[in-house]
């Protein structure tokens, strides 16, 4: 099902946690909310569950306004951080209670209700569970677990807030690709929120890049991280460098050096230079560019990466191969970025 959010603001006691939020989401794909801690991703899921109301703005799932409806007409999917699995139920229980609390006229029969449950343990790969405990299980299978009791009742949108976030590194590893695997198939519109870019950018058809109660950019993730449309979302997507450059004439300058790059004519003044560590070209120490003495490198699985201060207390940081890395010079290294932005101070 669509989800279309419109001009939302939330405010707790007056603080605005989500500002003029507007973002349309289309049936069958897997977003992901993406931000620091406090930028408001928990609030937006939440209120798009239903759990909290907008201070302004609406919601709408397909053509119907969202805020016409209780959280149980809205039928969402919700799986937290923390496994909400009840304790006293076997697996089999757990996943079919959605199913099993629904009003007499929409309840399947105990047998239809059982026959779904095993289905959905299957498709999470943990047939032969039905009988254990949640306390019998690791958290990564409680996480499944969790998901599938999320997907019992069919929802018309599946939320999960940080689903994988108490679970060891290579755990988390296993269950993105899982989880792709089962949106692939299953091809419920899906919302999850991360404070990972990696799993974010992994995993989604869109990431929507969060910070202080804004949407800095939505896109694909080969589109925040190679197109990034602000200096945050280059800060917090990948690596990059920041300098304060001078624009003029069609010509950038670093501390009055020009870097033979060209900057739009209609640029005039202080801006902020940015690229990302690898995109970037060694030149010879003679040539237009930005120089440095090294301050320390090193080793980055199969490159190497170069920390140089440019002076005025201005450090940057370089990825390089390691071919090349033998061949720098020790102290002194004059590069250009190859490929990079320039926005307004
Ligand atoms: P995290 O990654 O830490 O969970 P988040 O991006 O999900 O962060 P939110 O939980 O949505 O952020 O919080 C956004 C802002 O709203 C924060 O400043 C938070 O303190 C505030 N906030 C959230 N819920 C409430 C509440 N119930 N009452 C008061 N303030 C709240």
């Amino acid at each position: 099902m669509d989800v279309k959010v419109q001009n939302i603001r939330k405010e707790f006691a007056r603080f605005p946690a989500l500002n003029d939020v507007s973002l349309d989401i289309r049936s069958g794909e897997l977003i992901a909310l993406l931000g620091p801690s406090g930028s408001g991703k928990t609030t937006l899921l939440r209120l798009i569950a239903g759990l909290e109301t907008p201070t302004d703005g609406r919601i709408f799932f397909g053509e119907d306004d969202a805020s016409k409806k209780t959280v149980q007409e809205r039928n969402i999917g919700f799986v937290f951080q923390h496994y909400a699995l009840f304790r006293h139920m076997t697996v089999l229980d757990n996943i079919g209670f959605g199913l099993k609390v629904r009003p007499k006229n929409r309840r399947p029969a105990k047998a239809e209700i059982r026959r779904r449950a095993l289905e959905l343990l299957d498709l999470v790969q943990l047939s032969g569970m039905e009988n254990r405990y949640p306390n019998q299980l690791s958290g990564g299978q409680r996480q499944r677990v969790a998901l599938a009791r999320a997907m019992a009742v069919e929802p018309n949108v599946l939320l999960l807030d940080e689903p994988f976030g108490a679970l060891d590194a290579q755990v988390r590893k296993d269950l993105r690709k899982w989880l792709r695997d089962i949106h692939d198939r299953t091809g419920h519109t899906t919302i999850f929120v991360t404070h990972d870019q990696e799993e974010a950018l992994e995993l989604a058809d869109r990431v929507v890049v969060m910070s202080q109660g804004k949407i800095e950019q939505v896109g694909t993730p080969d589109e925040v991280y190679d197109t990034p449309n602000s200096p945050f979302v280059f800060g917090f997507i990948g690596e990059s460098n920041g300098l304060k450059v001078t624009a003029d004439h069609g010509g950038i300058r670093f501390n009055g050096k020009p870097l033979n790059m060209a900057a739009a004519p209609d640029k005039h003044g202080e801006a902020l230079l940015y690229f990302r560590p690898q995109d970037i070209e060694l030149i010879e120490s003679g040539e237009d560019g930005l120089t440095g003495s090294v301050i320390a490198t090193r080793r980055v699985a199969g490159t190497r990466h170069v920390e140089l201060d440019l002076g005025s207390g201005t450090h940057v940081e370089l990825e390089i191969s390691t071919e090349q890395a033998a061949r720098i010079d020790r102290n002194r290294v004059t590069f250009r970025p190859t490929r990079w932005k320039l926005f307004p101070v």
